[in-house]
């Protein structure tokens, strides 16, 4: 389980499932930086971090800003050392019916839900691939499967995300560094809180009857980000409770 001090990014981890899977590495020995647009979120994180032990720093930082994430990589690198695990979770999934989705809505979702993932894993893929050592965890979304309702946008940019990580994990198969991917079923964070969803009357059409924790999500990632899963890459942990499967 040890992951020996090693550095990662979680993205979004302010909020919700990035917060839980920024706290599980750091019980797993991990140092994190926290990068999230919303400042006031990545540093009471960062404090819990703290306050359990571990080793956090916040950055407030747009995750779809090229030269926002050039700056954090920097001050993550200067404060913690290179990256060697990179979680893409920070992402937003308004609900628009899909003729009333404009131009510059479109744009935005697959900024920060695809484009952002895509400029991260840029920056920091070198520091992996000089350590011949990396993990990249891309949260995506069970959506994908299913369609969603007034989230062309959305669906549109998890799916995107999909298929990258599946392109980067056979081009750097070789190279040490693996990318996997966790879509998340319906999970209880601000995000679900937030959809036009009565949350308590869906969970009972669920199998399980309940909608996942953020911690259900966070162990699949530190189970992919740990030595156990160097032998895996491209792959899925669907984590919906069953709803989806195959
Ligand atoms: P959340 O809204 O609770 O947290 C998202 C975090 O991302 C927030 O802290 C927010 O400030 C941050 N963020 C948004 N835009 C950003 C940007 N441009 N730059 C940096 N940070 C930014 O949501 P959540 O439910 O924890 O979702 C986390 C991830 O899981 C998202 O990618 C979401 O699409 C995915 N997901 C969630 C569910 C669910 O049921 N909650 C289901 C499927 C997929």
């Amino acid at each position: 389980r040890s992951l020996n001090g090693k550095v990662a990014v979680v993205t979004g981890a302010g909020s919700g499932i990035g917060r839980a899977i920024a706290i599980r590495l750091a019980e797993d020995t991990a140092k994190i930086a926290i990068w999230d647009i919303n400042a006031d979120g990545a540093a009471e994180t960062a404090q819990m971090i703290r306050d359990a032990g571990g080793t956090a720093i916040a950055i407030a930082a747009d995750c779809s800003d090229k030269a926002a994430i050039h700056a954090a990589a920097e001050e993550t690198r200067a404060t913690l050392g290179p990256v060697a695990i990179l979680v893409n979770n920070a992402g937003i999934a308004p609900f628009t019916p899909f003729m009333e989705i404009d131009d510059a809505l479109f744009d935005k979702v697959i900024h920060i839900n695809l484009r952002g993932p895509y400029l991260l894993t840029k920056e920091v893929l070198p520091d992996m691939l000089a350590a011949q050592w990396g993990r990249v965890i891309n949260i995506t979304s069970s959506s994908v499967q299913s369609g969603s309702f007034a989230q062309g946008h959305y669906v549109s940019s998890k799916g995107g995300l999909m298929g990258m990580t599946k392109a980067l994990a056979l081009e750097f198969a070789a190279s040490g560094v693996t990318f996997n991917m966790v879509p998340p079923g319906f999970i209880d964070t601000p995000m679900l809180r937030a959809a036009p969803i009565d949350v308590d009357a869906f969970a009972q059409t669920l199998p399980m009857k309940r909608v996942g924790k953020p911690e259900d999500i966070a162990a699949a990632c530190a189970y992919l980000a740990s030595e156990e899963a160097s032998y895996i890459t491209g792959q899925t942990i669907s984590t919906n409770g069953g709803r989806y499967m195959g």
